[in-house]
């Protein structure tokens, strides 16, 4: 017979653990760090944003945006768990319009990397540097906006770290967030750099030309647009003809109100629509921007916010595959 371990008392779990736990869900690579920035970057209304990456970004994540800012006297509760500029209540929650609102990306980051902020607002006469391990805040040099540099990931949990995959590959994650980024605002310029070479630049453009800048012409020649009004919900994008139908469901991309998220829901309602025209699971390739009433769709079910979840799925399915069949 097998004993139970002794039984341990409750105890409060120290902060850094609390955020370090808190992260293992928010920051799963270093394209969690990406997209977490980018989006910081976006709702402070940058025009341009520079990634600088090394390592395939386990080295080094660094967001520079010519965004708002943030005041020196704010710089350390940027990084704070659950501080944020976004929302103040629920019913701000319910409604949220920003890609960000759980104040606790830079929290979960600086729990797991080294992480420092540079930032100056427009009315500033320098920007202020804050290196969240230390909390020194300096005077630094740079332009209004921001820039986040998030160094060794996963060096504070290096259970973590062995989850990674090869530098390679880590780095086409990475650049897979700022493609979806950049199709998703065309207004905002972008430019990668990986080891101090240029990898990708997408000048701001109209949204035809940032998605054959980005997914290529071929995508483009192989795809039709699309538009349509359902009810409270609204579709536009491109759909790839039959004939350009792939093996695999990996040019399939979701915007719902701006937010790249996976959804099964939609992607079997477009794949449905196919279905007389697709053999043998073939996948159609698609980019597709929903636009639906925030009150229809809760965006804070998932800590990466990588899924929604929409009030009434039958009536999206249904409106989707509609959309697409006709
Ligand atoms: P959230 O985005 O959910 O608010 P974060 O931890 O990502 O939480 O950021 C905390 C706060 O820091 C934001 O609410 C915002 O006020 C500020 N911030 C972060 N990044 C930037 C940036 N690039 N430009 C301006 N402000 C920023
Ligand atoms: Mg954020």
């Amino acid at each position: 017979m097998t004993h139970p371990p002794p039984r341990r008392p409750i105890r409060e779990l120290p902060d850094e653990l609390i955020s370090q736990i808190a992260a293992g869900e928010v920051i799963e690579r270093p394209a969690s760090a990406v997209r977490e920035l980018l989006d910081n970057a976006l709702d402070a209304g940058a025009t341009q944003i520079t990634l600088r990456l090394a390592g395939g970004g386990v080295r080094l994540v660094a967001v520079e945006d010519d965004g708002a800012g943030i005041p020196p006297e704010q710089l350390p509760l940027a990084l704070k768990r659950h501080a944020t500029s976004k929302i103040g209540n629920l019913t701000e929650l319910e409604r949220v319009a920003t890609m960000g609102f759980r104040g606790e990306a830079l929290a979960a980051l600086a729990s797991v990397a080294e992480l420092s902020i540079t930032s100056r607002t427009a009315e500033a006469p320098h920007a202020w540097r804050l290196a969240a391990r230390g909390g020194e805040l300096a005077p630094a040099s740079r332009s209004p906006g921001t820039t986040v540099e998030v160094q060794e990931l996963f060096f504070a949990t290096p259970a973590r770290r062995k989850f990674l995959k090869s530098d390679a590959t880590e780095l086409a994650h990475a650049l897979d967030v700022v493609k979806r980024a950049a199709l998703a605002r065309p207004e905002v310029g972008f430019a990668v750099w990986h080891e101090g070479r240029q990898i990708a630049q997408w000048r701001p453009a109209p949204w035809l030309q940032r998605l054959a800048d980005v997914l290529g012409r071929d995508f483009e020649a192989a795809s039709r647009p699309l538009e349509a009004q359902r009810g409270p919900l609204a579709l536009r994008g491109r759909i790839g003809q039959p004939e350009a139908a792939r093996t695999r469901a990996d040019l399939q991309i979701l915007f719902v109100n701006g937010r790249c998220v996976r959804d099964r829901l939609v992607s079997h309602a477009v794949r449905s629509a196919y279905d007389d025209q697709l053999h043998g699971g073939k996948q159609p390739a698609w980019v597709l921007f929903l636009e639906i009433a925030p009150e229809l769709v809760d965006v804070n079910v998932h800590p990466a916010k990588a899924e929604v979840r929409f009030r009434d799925g039958g009536a999206v399915f249904q409106a989707v595959r509609q959309a697409v069949v006709e």
